[in-house]
């Protein structure tokens, strides 16, 4: 792989992500360490989740078109059982394939269910990209490890409707 280099996110199709121009400025790939500031990421404050450390991305970009990234993120949030805080790290190292378009993108997705792909046509960032990430990996949210029973006790629950549901073939609330 090629040596790591200083990034420039708004020219070096980073920010937002641009295929087109990646694959212009980095015909052979490229590795980078990016450092995102938490203002960039307002979906996560809007969601009541800060970041107790810096948030630093690894990215690996192949030259085609695959974005490798992999980050730590400290963050603070609160319990969905009991309300009060709670702090957790999540390691990730998400790969996803590049697009122009839209329709590329679905396309590939659908030729392979195992592919996260996603188009650069919509002029989103990488912070976007890990706060998607972040979501992903927290699903409807956190609980503290000692909480976590009493969460899946709750789901666990049986519910009422979800016979009817069933026998409606309605789609099962995730
Ligand atoms: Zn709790």
């Amino acid at each position: 792989m090629p040596s790591p280099v200083v990034l420039c996110p708004n020219t070096d199709g980073l920010s937002p992500l641009s295929l087109q121009r990646l694959m212009e400025r980095f015909p052979n790939g490229v590795e980078a360490s990016l450092s995102i500031a938490e203002p960039q990421l307002s979906r996560l404050a809007e969601a009541s989740i800060s970041l107790l450390e810096p948030l630093v991305v690894s990215m690996a970009f192949d030259g085609q078109g695959q974005l490798r990234l992999s980050f730590h993120a400290l963050l603070r949030t609160d319990c969905m059982r009991c309300m009060k805080p709670l702090e957790r790290r999540l390691e990730l190292s998400p790969a996803v394939l590049l697009f122009e378009t839209a329709q590329e993108a679905d396309s590939a997705m659908m030729s392979d269910p195992n592919i996260d792909a996603i188009s650069t046509q919509d002029q989103r960032g990488i912070a976007e990209l890990v706060e998607d990430e972040i979501f992903l990996e927290i699903g409807h949210g956190l609980s503290h490890a000692e909480c976590l029973p009493m969460v899946a006790a709750e789901t666990s629950r049986p519910n009422p409707f979800q016979d009817l549901a069933h026998r409606l073939s309605m789609k099962k609330p995730s």
